[in-house]
């Protein structure tokens, strides 16, 4: 049985073991053995209905046979089952997403997970597909010091590799990151523009494209002589995607499209970009959201003036207005068939390229370092300390 489904059951039946509350009676525990969920008074009333109540003592044993494999484990045991601040949850386990193995649909609460067989991973109730890919697990036990701390310097930085490349030899086995983490190291604008390039615009052609697209567009982008963008933040559709208000109408053949997106890096030296447009209304009432490629020069597609930052100044950070721009029916991505999965194919994209910020990050973060040892910054410095 999938563990999370278990857990809330048993969490749920020990709620309506406390259902038929009596005065609180006999000795109080200390505010330490007391919990929040169960404090004392509702702690004695479910003593009280299961030694009295016949339903009281079928729920105490269905309660206490669940939990046994649990209390049987050690603390030990128990930590390292835990998700660590290293692991997070993608997209498509928190929200009702799908998944990226079958692409069926897979409601929040419908991931699989058996955290004592297969410990920090999820599993996909159909295809039975396993995420994340890399075993982070180990990597994190690897990573362990004498008090078992996790220390990533100790950590064996070999187990974190592109899965969709497990050869060492491969070029591309950790070449994304580690790309985009040695660029940020001295020019952060330029790993940005390599990383928006590569898994934010690039990517979403070569995943989700039909054979036709990927010829026509992946050579161009992946030797360099085409630049790649992402379109799908808007004015009013920042965090919130799915606001998106940019319209894409179906015209003879092709598509009708009006709309403003924000923050487009690469924006002008682009030669594809991919974005998001409302095609019409998904069943349900939602925003039926799908994903076109747009060509540089396409009649409509007008550039905003490069937006002035505080930091990554060279990157070029644009508004595209897209006005009366008309697309041809094959450059809705993934064609006739992908209509409305827009949405769906710019979140799991985003999932990689959140891996480029990270290793963006990184980079800039170990720049710093040098670069505040210089003797300019340790006279500028206010708080001598950081410089040594
Ligand atoms: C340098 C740069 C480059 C970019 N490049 C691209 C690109 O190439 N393509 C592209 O499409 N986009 C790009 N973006 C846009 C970026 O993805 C968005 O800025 C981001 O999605 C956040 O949207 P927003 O700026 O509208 O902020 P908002 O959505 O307005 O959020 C503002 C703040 O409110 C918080 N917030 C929002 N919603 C909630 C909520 N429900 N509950 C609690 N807090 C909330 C956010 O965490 C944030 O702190 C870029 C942005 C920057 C700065």
């Amino acid at each position: 049985m999938a563990i999370r489904p278990a857990l809330v059951l048993t969490v749920l039946m020990a709620c309506s073991l406390c259902a038929e509350t009596e005065p609180a009676r006999a000795t109080q525990p200390s505010r330490a053995q007391a919990g929040v969920l169960f404090p004392p008074a509702v702690v004695e009333a479910a003593r009280h209905n299961a030694a009295t109540l016949p339903w009281g003592k079928t729920v105490r044993d269905h309660v206490v046979t669940t939990t046994s494999s649990w209390a049987n484990l050690s603390d030990d045991e128990l930590w390292s089952l835990v998700f660590g601040p290293t692991i997070t949850r993608s997209w498509m386990v928190w929200s009702n997403g799908h998944c990226p193995a079958c692409e069926k649909s897979v409601p929040m609460y419908n991931w699989e997970m058996d955290a004592l067989k297969q410990p920090w991973k999820t599993r996909c109730p159909h295809c039975k597909a396993l995420f994340p890919t890399n075993d982070f697990a180990r990597y994190y036990r690897t990573g362990l010091d004498e008090h078992g701390i996790f220390d990533p310097k100790k950590a064996d930085r070999t187990l974190l590799f592109n899965t969709a490349h497990p050869d060492p030899n491969d070029p591309l086995h950790q070449f994304g990151v580690i790309a985009v983490e040695e660029l940020a190291r001295v020019d952060g604008s330029l790993a940005l523009g390599l990383a928006a390039h590569t898994s934010l615009g690039t990517y979403p052609i070569y995943a989700f494209g039909t054979e036709e697209q990927r010829r026509r567009w992946v050579p161009r982008l992946a030797s360099g002589k085409g630049i790649a963008a992402f379109a799908l933040t808007e004015p009013d559709a920042g965090s919130d995607a799915q606001g998106t208000r940019t319209t894409a109408v179906q015209d003879g053949d092709g598509w009708l499209v009006n709309g403003t997106k924000f923050y487009c890096t690469n924006g002008t030296h682009a030669s594809t970009i991919v974005f998001t447009a409302v095609t019409g209304t998904a069943p349900g009432g939602k925003k039926e959201i799908s994903a076109f490629v747009v060509e540089k020069g396409t009649p409509g597609l007008k550039y905003g003036a490069k937006e002035v930052k505080l930091g990554m100044r060279s990157s070029d950070t644009r508004v595209l207005h897209f006005e009366d721009m008309r697309l041809p029916a094959g450059n809705l991505l993934g064609g006739p068939e992908s209509r409305g999965a827009g949405f769906k194919k710019f979140m799991l994209t985003l999932d990689g390229g959140r891996i480029s910020v990270g290793a963006i990050s990184v980079g800039l973060a170990q720049g710093a370092i040098p670069a505040c040892r210089t003797p300019w910054c340790r006279r500028k410095c206010r708080y001598r300390e950081c410089c040594r």
